[in-house]
């Protein structure tokens, strides 16, 4: 039964091993810096979506800027024919004249206007290069985080493994009776049964001081729990 005892007590430290390491896995399966990453990634993919659509904007209005342009310098040309080629009366050319000078100031507003939608664009294609680049490196990052986080996890699955493996072990060199009663009482206990003894005669497991009735019997090889919290009493034998 000592041997037993002995045994519980590894087992039931391996089980406090094991759910530490379960603990931190499920830590780890919740952590945070992942989440703060990809929603700053988000944030950079919608800012690059915005500035992309306003560039596509730009480029469209920049064209038809252009065609009317060049549909506007077209009429001030034959204009220009008309008006020297001498065949309109005063009247006529009075108009013309007037028209050839709406028509440049259509000019001179269609290339200012054409000229801030070029500053734009240059704007626009900055922060794109901008959001780009931190875009890459962030995407990066997150590969690296994802790539770290699946490693530690390994490790920590490998290790949760080879408790529970190292436990089902010493499970089979402890009595049906014994291993039944942990099993059944032991959650009550805190996964405690078994204690050992510490050096001032208390109980491992309440601290509680153990009778030296108790003691003797535990001095003798006969098996005895605490009368405070019923875990088996044990002396550590090193
Ligand atoms: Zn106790």
């Amino acid at each position: 039964m000592y041997e037993d005892l002995v045994t519980l007590i590894d087992i039931q430290n391996l089980e406090k091993q094991l759910q530490d390491e379960k603990l931190v896995l499920s830590e780890i399966e919740k952590e945070k810096e992942l989440d703060s990453l990809l929603i700053r990634f988000k944030t950079i993919k919608e800012s690059l979506n915005n500035y992309n659509e306003s560039l596509e904007l730009n480029v469209k209005a920049y064209r038809e800027l252009e065609i009317k342009l060049i549909d506007v310098q077209e009429e001030l040309s034959s204009l220009e024919e008309e008006i020297y080629s001498g065949k309109s009366n005063s009247k006529e050319l009075h108009y013309m004249l007037q028209e050839k000078d709406n028509n440049r100031e259509l000019v001179n507003n269609y290339e200012e206007e054409l000229m801030r939608k070029l500053e734009e664009g240059e704007l626009f294609r900055d922060e794109i290069d901008k959001y780009s680049l931190e875009e890459e490196k962030l995407s990066k990052l997150i590969e690296e985080v994802r790539f770290n986080y699946a490693k530690e996890i390994q490790v920590l699955e490998d290790k949760i493994k080879s408790l529970q493996d190292e436990i089902i072990k010493l499970e089979s060199k402890i009595s049906d009776k014994l291993l039944n009663e942990y099993k059944t009482k032991g959650e009550r206990l805190g996964f405690q049964l078994a204690c050992y003894i510490k050096q001032d005669g208390i109980c491992g497991g309440c601290h509680v001081k153990i009778p030296s009735r108790t003691l003797r019997d535990i001095n003798n090889h006969k098996t005895a729990k605490c009368d405070e919290c019923g875990r088996y009493l044990v002396i550590e034998k090193n």
